[in-house]
């Protein structure tokens, strides 16, 4: 069974990206150079974690050879690249979306797809973190996610209010991204429970998914419009606060 506070823990994390819709209350656009930076700012904050938390995660329990972390992080990619190719594909229902109104399925419908996407191996990172139950690393994980979830929520629901003109819409595409990680964290302590020593390759997994997902979409589209410094520094600054979360919770729940 999972922890009642772990599955709290998950939800909460996750669904921080609704919070990112609340500004669309003042502010229904963004510059290029702000959405640039925010992204860069998001992609930061995964890479810090992926190589901070969940590499050394691998490694350490990656039963026999680094060789087990290495087949993770591969499928990991590989996982991400079918996912992108199937969702391009197979079109999906849009909901929240009144007749009338048509989503353009070449701007917001691939923002969305794109963040929803990526939010499964954050959600399956929060799982593993929380795999032994609530740990210093579990609320790392969580919390970095959670802080990054925000800007990409704002993301997703500018985005869907720009095309659509509804804040129902914005907020429903919003929440429904947000969504997908506690899912993926729930199936990854399921998948934990069934398989008791996967920890090191489901930890490589998450990297391999997370490093695919911040270089083969969120760097490309934060360089796209011209912005490319800004967004590179916010990245560096996204990874400056995964280290710091990273040391603070540490010093904050000290390893019994
Ligand atoms: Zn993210």
């Amino acid at each position: 069974m999972v922890d009642a506070a772990v599955l709290a823990l998950l939800f909460a994390s996750g669904l921080a990206t609704a919070l990112g819709a609340a500004p669309l209350i003042l502010v229904r656009r963004l510059s290029h150079r702000t959405h640039d930076t925010l992204l860069g700012l998001a992609a930061g904050i995964m890479l810090g974690i992926a190589g901070l938390e969940l590499l050394p995660q691998s490694t350490e329990h990656a039963t026999g050879s680094p060789a087990t972390t290495a087949l993770g992080i591969g499928i990991g990619a590989i996982a991400i690249f079918g996912l992108v190719r199937l969702l391009r594909r197979v079109p999906l229902p849009m909901p929240f979306v009144g007749n009338g109104v048509s989503l353009n399925p070449g701007a917001a419908f691939l923002i969305f797809t794109a963040l929803a996407i990526h939010n499964a191996p954050e959600g399956l990172a929060t799982g593993i973190g929380y795999a032994d139950g609530l740990s210093p690393q579990g609320h790392t994980i969580a919390l970095a996610m959670a802080l990054q979830n925000v800007p990409e929520g704002l993301l997703v629901s500018l985005a869907v209010y720009a095309e659509t003109r509804s804040l129902r819409a914005a907020f429903g595409y919003c929440l429904l991204s947000g969504a997908v990680e506690p899912v993926a964290g729930l199936v990854a302590l399921f998948a934990l429970g069934a398989v008791p020593g996967g920890l090191g390759i489901a930890s490589a997994f998450a990297v391999g998914a997370m490093v695919s997902v911040v270089l083969f979409q969120m760097v490309p589209e934060s360089h796209r419009h011209g912005y490319h410094r800004a967004a590179t520094a916010a990245l560096a600054l996204g990874l400056a606060i995964a280290v710091a979360l990273d040391a603070g919770l540490g010093w904050a729940f000290p390893q019994a």
